[in-house]
C-alpha cells in the first residue's frame, strides 16, 4: 500500500491532536505536530528575550534550535535542543505568543522546510494550519476540521484542567477567539480551506465518530491508488 501524505488543517481545539496521534498510530505512520514546532520555536524565543517583531532575532533563533520528536509508546514529546518541553509549550502564554511568532515569514520558511524534510518519504499525518494549502499541496488526503470556538474553547478548558493547568472557561474562549483572528488574518500562509480537502465540522461529533470518517477517505484513498496502478 501506497504510504500516503495526510495533511489535518484546522483553528485551535477543533481535535487535531488527538485525530491525528490516534490516526498515524493505527496506520503505522510518522505523526508530525507542526504547531509544537512553532510553540518550541516561541517558548525558545521567551527565554532568550526575544521579542515577536523582532524578525532578525527570530530567524537566528530558528537556524540555531533543534527540534526534535519522541514517541514513547503511544505518548508524543517534543524535545527543544533535547529538552523535553512537552509541557512548557502547552501554556496560555506560549499559546498565544506562538500565533504572533508563526506570523513571522522567515519563522515559517524554516519551519515549512523542516516539515518538508520529514514528511517527504510519506507515510507520515501532518496537522496544522497550512499543511494542505503550503507545506504539502499535494498531500494525498487533505482534512479540513471545523467547530465553533465555544465548543473548541470548551474542550481546550478540559483538556487543560486534566493536565492540572489553573484556567477559567471564558477566558480560555477568548483567547481560542483571539487566536484564529490572528491564524485567518496574518498575511503570510493564513488558515484557510484547502479547495480539495474533505471538511468534518466536528462540532456535534465525538472522536470515534470523526475517526469513523477519516478512515473512510484514507481507505478510498488507497483503493484509488491501488485502481489506478492495475490501470
Ligand atoms: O496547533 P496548535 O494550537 O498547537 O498551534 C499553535 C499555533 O501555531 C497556532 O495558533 C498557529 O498560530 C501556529 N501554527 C501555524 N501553522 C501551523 C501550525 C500551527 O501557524 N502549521
Amino acid at each position: 500500500m501506497k504510504n500516503l501524505i495526510i495533511a489535518i488543517d484546522g483553528p485551535s481545539g477543533v481535535g487535531k491532536s488527538t485525530l491525528s496521534r490516534i490516526l498515524s498510530l493505527d496506520l503505522g505512520y510518522i505523526n508530525l505536530d507542526t504547531g509544537a514546532m512553532y510553540r518550541a520555536v516561541a517558548l525558545a524565543a521567551t527565554r532568550r528575550g526575544i521579542d515577536a517583531t523582532d524578525h532578525e532575532a527570530l530567524r537566528q533563533l530558528c537556524d540555531e534550535i533543534i527540534i526534535e520528536f519522541a514517541r514513547n509508546k503511544s505518548e508524543e514529546r517534543v524535545l527543544l535542543n533535547g529538552e523535553d518541553v512537552s509541557a512548557a509549550i502547552r501554556t496560555p502564554e506560549i499559546s498565544l505568543l506562538t500565533a504572533a511568532i508563526a506570523a513571522c515569514p522567515d519563522v515559517r520558511h524554516a519551519m515549512v522546510a523542516r516539515q518538508r524534510e520529514l514528511g517527504a518519504g510519506g507515510g507520515v499525518v501532518l496537522e496544522g494550519r497550512d499543511i494542505g494549502t503550503v507545506v504539502f499541496p499535494h498531500a494525498d488526503v487533505k482534512f479540513f476540521l471545523k467547530a465553533s470556538a465555544e465548543v473548541r474553547g470548551r474542550r481546550r478548558f478540559l483538556e487543560l484542567q486534566t493536565k492540572g493547568v489553573a484556567v477559567d472557561l471564558a477566558r480560555t474562549i477568548a483567547e481560542v477567539q483571539v487566536r484564529d483572528t490572528a491564524d485567518t488574518t496574518r498575511t503570510m500562509s493564513p488558515l484557510v480551506q484547502a479547495e480539495d480537502a474533505v471538511v468534518i465540522d466536528t462540532t456535534e461529533l465525538d472522536i470515534p465518530q470523526v475517526l469513523e470518517r477519516m478512515f473512510t477517505v484514507v481507505a478510498d484513498s488507497h483503493r484509488a491508488d491501488e485502481s489506478s496502478q492495475a490501470d
